[in-house]
């Protein structure tokens, strides 16, 4: 039985689902090979050879550099943004909106948030300058690391799949 419809899955390639909803279409059960049909149509996307173990975003992926074991994290242009257990977010190129004037651009008036609380920190990617990530924290937070996946257990334990080999830890 198909649980979801080719909007749905049209919907997930074109990174119009967030991040939460597409792990749990991804994690319901027995879906390990709606998982692999996905990476595929992401993997078909894309014109370099790495292998996409997880994706993090629309365009952005932690793969399996072609020819060896090692994971690193990478926006679908080609760009490296670091080992895949870094926090991506510290080589991307961020933008903060930290006052009315920025805030604007992205909100009507007196509809934007108060700059002196919370501010908008968009990362970009150094290479082809696609939006990777925004986030909305007060000014003084540091620089979110989202979560650091256990992509073994993902692999193992939702997906029933071999995971993918890696070096190091
Ligand atoms: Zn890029």
């Amino acid at each position: 039985m198909s649980i979801y419809t080719q909007d749905q899955i049209d919907k997930l390639v074109e990174g119009k689902l967030d991040w939460d909803t597409t792990l749990r279409m991804l994690t319901m059960p027995k879906d390990a090979e709606r998982f692999q049909m996905y990476l595929d149509t992401l993997q078909r996307r894309l014109d370099w050879e790495d292998r996409i173990v997880l994706p993090l975003g629309p365009h952005l992926h932690i793969v399996q550099k072609a020819g060896s074991r090692q994971w690193v994290t990478k926006c679908e242009c080609g760009h490296e943004l670091g080992d895949w257990k870094d926090n991506w977010k510290l080589h991307a190129h961020i933008y903060v909106r930290e006052d009315d004037a920025a805030m604007s651009e992205v909100y009507p008036t007196l509809m934007a948030p108060d700059t002196q609380w919370q501010v908008y920190r968009e990362y970009y990617c150094p290479q082809c300058a696609t939006m990777l990530d925004v986030e909305a924290p007060t000014p003084w937070y540091p620089v979110i690391h989202d979560f650091e996946p256990d992509i073994d257990a993902f692999y193992r334990d939702w997906m029933g799949l071999p995971v993918p080999e890696r070096a190091g830890g």
